[in-house]
């Protein structure tokens, strides 16, 4: 299957801590909105972000943005993956330093789960920079298998409130 039988709502995060982060994370944006079946419904504000799980790193840029795709999830990966590289993403550490990180947070109410894609993503409920961007677009959001994102947005404060800074709108 290349394309869905019928157009599915994604949400896609991105993040940057290389460069002109916030200029990029506008090109990636610009770029999804032209794949093949594909457009931009809307975007979030840019938030700045400690790094989170490696330390010694510069703080990152995050976006997420609502994608209407009619592409399916292993065909939506091929291509934010191609645009990664398109972007001048080298391979570094895990969890390490990027010029841009495009994940798939979800899929319509779909759930994926094979050995290249997990759907929802499995960190989705951990990350304050994904959760309130993903909150400011599309604040009645559901998370297959989880409950709502606003429900794990306010249990992640609870546990581990992440310093998080609202820095502007993205032109793209
Ligand atoms: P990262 O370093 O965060 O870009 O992780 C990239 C790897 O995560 C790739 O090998 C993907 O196949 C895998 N992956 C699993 N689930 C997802 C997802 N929901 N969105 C993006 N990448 C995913």
């Amino acid at each position: 299957m290349m394309t869905a039988p019928t157009p599915q709502t994604a949400y896609l995060g991105l993040g940057s801590n290389l460069g002109d982060s916030l200029a990029v994370i506008g090109q990636a944006i610009h770029l999804l909105d032209q794949l093949p079946h594909s457009r931009v419904l809307a975007c979030s504000s840019a938030y700045r972000s400690a790094p989170w799980g490696v330390s010694d790193q510069p703080d990152f840029v995050n976006a997420v943005v609502a994608l209407r795709t009619r592409l399916d999830p292993l065909r939506l990966l091929d291509h934010t993956q191609a645009l990664e590289k398109s972007l001048g993403r080298v391979p570094t550490r895990h969890w390490g330093e990027r010029v841009i990180d495009l994940d798939i947070l979800l899929y319509g109410q779909h759930m994926v789960s094979t050995p290249e894609l997990a759907i929802p993503h499995p960190w989705l409920g951990e990350r304050a920079f994904v959760l309130l961007p993903l909150l400011e677009i599309a604040p009645g959001t559901h998370v297959p298998g989880h409950g709502s994102a606003r429900d794990l947005w306010q249990k992640l404060q609870q546990k581990t409130p992440q310093p998080l800074q609202k820095i502007g709108k993205i032109a793209w």
